[in-house]
């Protein structure tokens, strides 16, 4: 038994990115009487923000994040303020459609570059650029660490340790997209989702499987691999998270699939396994 009542689920729209629009991703959110969802931006910018905005309400989903903002370091200043208008705008989208959190990918080391820290420093300037939209905006920065293994070409953020020193950083309109994909291998993770808090903005659902094949695009269906989802939702549960539960399948497997079928799933192992 649950300490606490199990969340809703969330559709990330990535987990039928393939085969379904986003206007298909809503209309298959109200069919099988899923709760939530989480746009990424392509797909958003394909329907459009306002068409889409009323696409949600009308069918009264919870908008639990918007995929993604970030990637933030770039070789040059030029490309470095386009990333920071970039962020601006993803923020007027989270805001018009009222998403719980914009999701933060914050990028890998520029290209050529060795110079780690100097690209940490990237993404702290670049979070400090767009921290004041976000503010006026009511949006939070849910900042997704994301396993070490993506350092150099997605995130050179890893830890959720590392997100919420970043967060004690920048202050208020700060949180934490916890995507237990990237942090359950973290001997820290229990100890810094109770750290977190009400800052945990976002919780992603998924599961590692034994052999993963890909480091990207291999993700698991919840209860096919050896994450206790469960077990780190109930702890971000206590923490203060009271959101719904996002899940986020990047797989080219499940992508194969007939998306009715794998939204029937994902509810049948939400319910079970997160
Ligand atoms: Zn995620």
């Amino acid at each position: 038994m649950s300490a606490a009542p199990q969340p809703g689920l969330s559709l990330n729209t990535a987990t039928v990115r393939e085969a379904w629009s986003l206007e298909q991703c809503i209309d298959g959110c109200a069919r099988h009487a899923i709760p939530g969802i989480s746009p990424w931006r392509d797909k958003l910018h394909e329907m459009g923000v306002a068409r889409a905005a009323i696409a949600i309400r009308d069918a009264g989903l919870q908008v639990s994040g918007l995929c993604r903002g970030g990637m933030f370091p770039a070789a040059d200043a030029a490309d470095r303020l386009a990333a920071i208008e970039d962020n601006r705008r993803a923020i007027e989208e989270a805001h018009a459609l009222g998403a719980r959190c914009l999701v933060m990918v914050c990028g890998g080391l520029p290209q050529g570059s060795r110079d780690l820290p100097g690209a940490r420093a990237m993404v702290r300037d670049g979070l400090a650029a767009i921290i004041e939209d976000a503010r006026a905006a009511g949006v939070t920065i849910a900042l997704e660490p994301l396993h070490p293994m993506t350092c150099a070409d997605r995130s050179v953020l890893s830890t959720l340790g590392q997100a919420l020193d970043l967060c004690d950083e920048i202050g208020p309109g700060m949180g934490v997209a916890v995507d237990v994909y990237h942090v359950w291998w973290d001997p820290q993770v229990e100890a810094q989702i109770a750290r977190a808090g009400q800052r945990i903005a976002a919780f992603h659902t998924c599961d590692w499987l034994v052999p993963t094949t890909d480091l990207l695009l291999d993700r698991g269906m919840p209860g096919d691999g050896v994450i206790d989802i469960r077990g780190l939702r109930e702890k971000a549960q206590a923490a203060g998270f009271d959101g719904l539960l996002e899940m986020e399948i990047l797989s080219t497997a499940w992508w194969q699939r007939d998306p009715d079928e794998v939204l029937a799933l994902c509810k049948e192992r939400h319910a079970a396994f997160c």
